[in-house]
Parts: C-alpha cells; structure tokens; sequence
C-alpha cells in the first residue's frame, strides 16, 4: 500500500534516503510517483 494513501495499492517501492537503522523504503502510488522528482532513477 501507498504511504499516503493507506487505500491505493503502491505501484513501486523505491529506496529513500540512508539513516541510522538503514535505507527506509517508500512505497508509493501512481500519484506520488508521478509528484516525486525521478532525476536520480
Ligand atoms: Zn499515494
């Protein structure tokens, strides 16, 4: 599921940024796909 939207099912996992306990994995649906800046994949 999206971390925003608890009713829309993530269409991808992508890795955050590095902290303390390790890489936080964000999963995300197609509309936060779309608002998040993509340069670095
Ligand atoms: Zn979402």
């Amino acid at each position: 599921m999206c971390d925003d939207h608890p009713d829309r099912p993530a269409v991808v996992r992508i890795q955050g940024e590095a902290e303390a306990f390790g890489a936080k994995m964000l999963d995300v649906c197609q509309e936060c796909l779309d608002d998040l800046p993509l340069g670095e994949l």
